[in-house]
């Protein structure tokens, strides 16, 4: 069996195959500088200081806790996933005061009880979509009542998938990956940051690498007193499949994208409901872009167990979906339909092949 079905967008793969710039190319500026442009328009923001950094997602993490909390700062983290906790872990590591809301997995954040859990912290994060349990949080809700504190979000199985509108809701920080739902491969994470986020820096960040100054004066104008300054050498081939994979989103335009991810989602969704599996993630909650779900015992075939099942969709039918994570391993799959996979085809054939495996 070939290859399944791929989330990298055709735009992206051609982009890939693109005679190589380098990176002090006028023309690949010209890339670059486009990329942050596009990057704003899906983001929903104007901010100025919104840049794709050079590593996955969890680095945009890194960046979003490193710039603006420092040792002692209250940072308030909603956790309900294994996402909420590496957020836990990293504001640790930047010495913050670390304030842990938590829900059970597969239920979203309570809003209220996140916005209470302290009286004046300095930031307050969560994530939009949480890809260990396919449940959204309500990151407008949090913005809407953040008071003085910084709101972070992280946006890595959002953006491109479901509606994102930073500047709208009130967002300081936000950050992304590049293999979720834009359809690209791994190894950048989008960035940005507002200017009420960018005045409250601390000041000396304890990455020299990840250190927003100097990140912004980087992907700065080509000219003029605020000019580009030289940082590191940017991954030139992976902005180029950035700025493809943007590009086909937006030339598709962002919202015939999302509604595609939504009736993707709600017609899996119903189809493995038909199935005979059971939904995880809270009704109302439920992401379209990563379906969680468990079985009845009695749904898996005598003799196959559910990695069994996994292993057979992969190698008869070419469809890779997840395992579960944390106390959920082995008892819960989450299947991505985000990016270029979000078509129907690859539903109607993912629940063909399980209702073939599963002898329904
Ligand atoms: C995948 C993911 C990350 C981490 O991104 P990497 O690219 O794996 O570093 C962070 N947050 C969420 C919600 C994710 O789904």
């Amino acid at each position: 069996m070939g290859p399944g079905p791929s989330n990298i967008y055709p735009e992206v793969a051609m982009a890939l195959q693109r005679p190589l710039l380098g990176h002090l190319d006028p023309d690949f500026l010209e890339i670059l500088d486009q990329t942050c442009e596009r990057l704003r328009t899906v983001f929903g923001t104007d901010s100025a200081a919104t840049l794709p950094l050079s590593g996955t997602g969890s680095a945009g993490m890194e960046a979003a806790f490193v710039n603006f909390v420092g040792p002692g700062d209250a940072v308030v983290v909603g956790v309900n996933g294994l996402f909420g906790e590496r957020m836990c872990d990293v504001a640790g590591r930047c010495g913050a005061e670390v304030v842990r809301v938590e829900a059970e997995w597969g239920q979203p954040l309570d809003i209220d009880r996140v916005l209470s859990a302290h009286p004046a912290p300095k930031l307050v994060a969560a994530v939009h979509a949480e890809t260990s349990t396919g449940v959204r949080n309500d990151i407008a809700g949090l913005a809407a009542g953040k008071g003085e504190a910084l709101l972070l979000a992280d946006c890595v199985t959002s953006l491109g998938g479901i509606e994102v509108r930073l500047d709208e809701w009130g967002v300081d920080i936000a950050y992304a990956g590049t293999q979720k739902c834009l359809g690209v491969p791994p190894g950048l994470a989008p960035f940005t940051a507002s200017p009420r986020a960018m005045e409250r820096r601390v000041e000396h960040p304890q990455s020299w690498y990840l250190d927003l100054g100097m990140l912004a004066a980087y992907t700065g104008p080509t000219s003029g007193p605020a000019a580009r300054r030289y940082h590191h050498t940017a991954p030139v081939t992976m902005i180029m499949a950035l700025h493809a994979g943007l590009g086909a989103v937006l030339d598709e335009g962002l919202e015939v994208a999302i509604d595609r991810h939504r009736k993707c989602g709600a017609a899996l969704q119903e189809g493995l409901t038909k199935l005979g599996f059971e939904l995880f993630a809270a009704d109302g909650h439920r992401l379209p872009e990563l379906t969680t779900v468990t079985w009845p015992e009695h749904l898996l075939p005598a003799g196959l167990d559910e990695a069994g099942v996994r292993r057979r969709l992969l190698h008869e039918y070419g469809i890779e979906i997840g395992g579960g994570v944390g106390e959920w391993a082995g008892r819960m799959w989450r299947i991505g339909c985000m990016g270029h996979t979000a078509r129907p085809r690859n539903v109607t054939m993912l629940l063909g092949a399980l209702a073939d495996i599963l002898g329904r």
